[in-house]
């Protein structure tokens, strides 16, 4: 009986420690890279658009595999190209915002990063949709700043595969790399604009060889409603 009182004492001093260095209480949204699903669904992503040479490029190579995809679009870009939003919203896939000027947002002070996301948000919602999954430009992020984030409706969206589209690779050269890094759950980091033109022909690619293998594609959002039930 008499070693009970140290018992307690112990614990209350373990728990002021935790709490003093902010493990407890700390509010955490960590970034998604990818979700832990055990069913093969994986989600094919485009940063930068919307672009006149790529968008509808895209939009053909996706209908005609009837595939949803994700697009993190640029503020500045759906600014410029309206009917091009609409035309992605209308092919039933997922609006999602890359920010307005495509700055890195850990480089910036948060009412900065906010009045960027403000910017994107109205350029994107002619779609009249707003966005709730963020992708951070270069990919920098820190928690402080996804916690940010999420307390204003945004979940920070990175990748668990990059082919490095953008480098003017060859289609079949971004399916290769696509295709042999898929897991389930995967998150695909691709582009749009000039740089990434092969990209179109990659996706018809990168969708029949996945299909071989048993894979679903989803948008981001869906992918992590999976996360959830899932588990
Ligand atoms: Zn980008």
């Amino acid at each position: 009986m008499h070693r009970r009182p140290w018992g307690v004492f112990l614990a209350i001093g373990a728990l002021a420690v935790l709490l003093a260095s902010g493990h407890v209480l700390q509010e955490h949204s960590p970034a998604v890279k990818n979700a832990p699903v055990s069913r093969r669904i994986i989600a094919l992503t485009f940063d930068d658009g919307p672009d006149p040479l790529t968008t509808p490029a895209l939009l053909k190579a996706l209908a005609a595999k009837n595939v949803p995809a994700t697009f993190f679009l640029l503020g500045q870009n759906a600014a410029r190209h309206p009917d091009l939003v609409r035309a992605v919203a209308a092919g039933g896939h997922e609006l999602a915002s890359h920010g307005h000027r495509h700055r890195f947002p850990n480089k910036l002070p948060l009412y900065e990063l906010f009045a960027d996301l403000t910017q994107a948000e109205e350029a994107i919602a002619v779609a009249g949709e707003r966005p709730t999954l963020y992708r951070p430009p270069g990919g920098g992020y820190n928690d402080a700043m996804v916690d940010a984030l999420a307390r204003r409706g945004y979940t920070t969206v990175l990748w668990s595969v990059d082919p490095r589209d953008w480098e003017r690779r060859g289609a079949a050269q971004i399916a290769v790399t696509v295709v042999s890094r898929a897991s389930p759950g995967a998150i695909v980091l691709l582009h749009e604009g000039e740089c990434a033109a092969n990209t179109p022909e990659a996706v018809g690619m990168i969708v029949d060889r996945l299909r071989a293998e048993g894979y679903e594609f989803v948008t981001v959002g869906e992918l992590l409603r999976h996360r959830e039930t899932i588990k």
